[in-house]
């Protein structure tokens, strides 16, 4: 058996903001309880081990008690939560992804120079609830071309669209070029809302799966950029399975136990659950591990201001704690074996 581990995979620099966020709080006041406002990221795993810790996740604000500390989770919120928030004299600190704000500045600057808002995304999630709230009057959610036959247009040619930052690129490219045939004049977001993050990972599955068996994903159902690069997997030919962690694996997905699996994690799962799959396959089928690694990214993000200022107050220097990812290092202690890189095409990202 072979594991193919493609880089990049797993946690993007959002992700790994929000959860160092809550790390450094739970550190720094730890007689504290700590509250966050939906799961931090999209992951079953990191949300446990969090709650491990005393943290408490809560649905809605009126579960935090007054003047307590609250963090808002890496997909955003609405304004709606952060006034609530002053209202019952919460700290907050906010961790969400840098670049989901950015899709938040969008629709604040077009709402107010009088567009309707067309935001491509799924209704039920965070991110796009919490960028709705930004101008809810003037934005429509499109999940799909046939969602736009039922949109309501004032003005064609005052109309924009903004993506959610976890799409499927193929799928956001489907609707984007639905709704400017439907809407020609429909104008275009300055640079695209989908994510590094969220593309490369899908580049790296769309580029390897085609020479795999199998494709594995590293992820809890609730996470839409875990769930696209499954159906990213499926939609290449390659039969793709979304996992928690290894126990969920199921020896009828590589009946011979000489297949090529591809290894991959969504942008919230943690590393160590991507190695325990390694150490499983290298035990139990004799696999060798190969590395591919198709994007190099560096991208790093700033600890939120509150955070920082809670820190000073501490007398804690944060003037290093800028939050970077790099790609993970493969060691037999952590995997079961060394990998091998393989030679495939390599590009350079954000
Ligand atoms: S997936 Fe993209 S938008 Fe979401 S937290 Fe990561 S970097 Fe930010």
């Amino acid at each position: 058996m072979k594991i193919v581990l493609v880089n990049p995979r797993g946690f993007c620099a959002g992700v790994r903001m929000a959860i160092d966020v809550v790390d450094q709080v739970l550190d720094i006041l730890p007689d504290e309880t700590l509250y966050v406002f939906h799961e931090i990221v999209h992951n079953r795993h990191v949300v446990e081990r969090f709650e491990d810790r005393g943290v408490i996740f809560v649905e809605t604000l009126d579960e935090v008690p007054e003047g307590s500390i609250v963090v808002f989770s890496a997909h955003g919120i609405s304004p709606a939560i952060r006034t609530q928030a002053k209202e019952r004299n919460l700290t907050a600190i906010d961790a969400t992804c840098p670049l989901v704000t950015k899709v938040h500045s969008r629709a604040i600057r077009y709402a107010r120079q009088g567009y309707q808002i067309l935001l491509v995304g799924h209704k039920n999630h965070q991110e796009v609830i919490g960028t709705m709230g930004e101008a809810p009057e003037q934005t429509q959610i499109v999940e799909s071309p046939e969602c736009i036959k039922n949109l309501n247009i004032h003005d064609p040619d005052k109309l924009v669209y903004l993506t959610q930052t976890t799409l499927s690129v193929d799928d956001a490219d489907e609707i984007v070029s639905a709704l400017k045939d439907a809407f020609p004049n429909i104008k275009a977001p300055p640079t695209d809302d989908i994510c590094y993050a969220t593309t490369n990972r899908q580049h790296a599955v769309r580029q390897v799966s085609p020479m795999c068996d199998l494709v594995i994903v590293v992820g809890s159902k609730n996470s839409s950029n875990s769930v696209r690069l499954t159906e990213i997997a499926q939609n290449v030919g390659t039969a793709g399975r979304l996992i928690d962690d290894v126990r969920e694996l199921d020896p009828a997905w590589y009946p011979t136990g000489e297949e090529t699996i591809m290894l991959t994690a969504g942008a919230s799962a943690p590393e160590d659950l991507v190695s325990a799959i390694c150490r499983h396959f290298v035990k139990e089928h004799n696999a060798t591990l190969h590395l591919a690694d198709i994007f190099e990214e560096s991208v790093e993000f700033g600890l939120p201001l509150t955070l920082k200022r809670m820190m000073e107050s501490q007398g804690i220097d944060h003037a290093d704690r800028r939050v970077r990812v790099e790609a993970p290092v493969i060691s037999a202690d952590e995997y079961g074996s060394v990998a091998v890189p393989l030679t495939i095409s390599t590009g350079k990202s954000a």
